[in-house]
């Protein structure tokens, strides 16, 4: 964290002696940076073709340890919308914003966010689809206020989002009601947020960041706990099945199936392509 202060006020110090506000760049688009998938995805959908995102954490990089560059913060500082998550799903972002003029619309996407009981503490907001909603809808505003020539163009996308948000959450309610059980184990604490629309419990082996192995005497819980509900299927992610995961696959005859957090998404896929491959794995695994 000190070597990022040093880098930020270096190039805080580059912008003043340069005396450069401006955007560098030809484009007369909104010039959109974002910190992770899930937000790149939602600042495209109601940006369409009048927004320019740019995505921080590389497709297929794991956004929890990520760290922008020196570079990446410079170009940021020279653009109009930045868009994050929050509740401690990037680390960096608070010594970032802090360095950035008031040029910059900052977007915490988790600003409006409830949590409940279930939810506090899971920064994996987006896949309640109430919760992505509410993000979208704060990316529209951002726009809005920026860019307010095309106001009727993100306010159109927003409501296009709208619409696949509500059939996505009655496919959501269809798939729970035909669920015959209501547990699974997963490979990192990013699911409480659906669990809690879909009346499912998860078990995580890893905490919400996804980093260390589990001791010897949590692996036997997590055994037992996949022994005693029955369990015939559990959850990795498309970023890669650790050998954590496998082993536990092994001692207890489970399949391995993937469930999709949406933060490190490859192959262009959006937010509804993953949902409704992750109500796919759901319905194989509960039923
Ligand atoms: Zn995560």
């Amino acid at each position: 964290m000190k070597k990022l202060s040093i880098i930020i006020l270096a190039i805080i110090q580059t912008l003043i002696f340069a005396s450069c506000k401006s955007v560098t760049t030809d484009s007369d688009k909104l010039q959109v940076y974002t910190s992770f998938y899930a937000m790149y995805d939602f600042a495209k959908q109601i940006g369409g073709d009048k927004a320019d995102v740019y995505l921080l954490c590389p497709s297929g990089q794991e956004p929890h340890d990520f760290e922008p560059t020196a570079q990446d913060i410079a170009k940021l500082s020279q653009s109009d919308v930045f868009i994050y998550n929050g509740m401690g799903m990037e680390h960096w972002t608070d010594s970032v914003t802090a360095s950035l003029n008031g040029d910059v619309a900052i977007v915490k996407a988790t600003d409006k966010i409830k949590l409940n009981k279930f939810t506090a503490g899971d920064p994996h907001v987006w896949l309640n689809p109430d919760n992505a909603y509410t993000q979208l809808r704060a990316i529209a505003e951002a726009y809005k206020s920026k860019d307010p020539a095309n106001k009727d163009y993100y306010e159109k996308n927003l409501k296009e989002c709208k619409e696949k948000i509500e059939r996505l959450k009655q496919d959501l309610e269809t798939a729970k009601n035909m669920f015959s059980s209501h547990s699974i184990v997963v490979s990192h604490y990013a699911y409480s947020h659906l669990c809690d629309v879909i009346d499912v419990s998860p078990y995580a082996v890893n905490g919400t960041d996804n980093s260390g192995d589990p001791t010897p005497q949590r692996m036997a819980e997590i055994e037992n706990y996949i022994k005693d509900n029955n369990i015939k299927y559990i959850f990795t992610e498309p970023l890669g099945t650790s050998d954590i995961m496998k082993a536990i696959a092994k001692d207890t005859g489970c399949e391995i199936l993937v469930l999709d957090p949406f933060e490190g998404s490859s192959e262009n896929k959006d937010y509804f392509n993953v949902m409704y491959e992750n109500i796919a794995a759901l319905t194989q695994a509960l039923n």
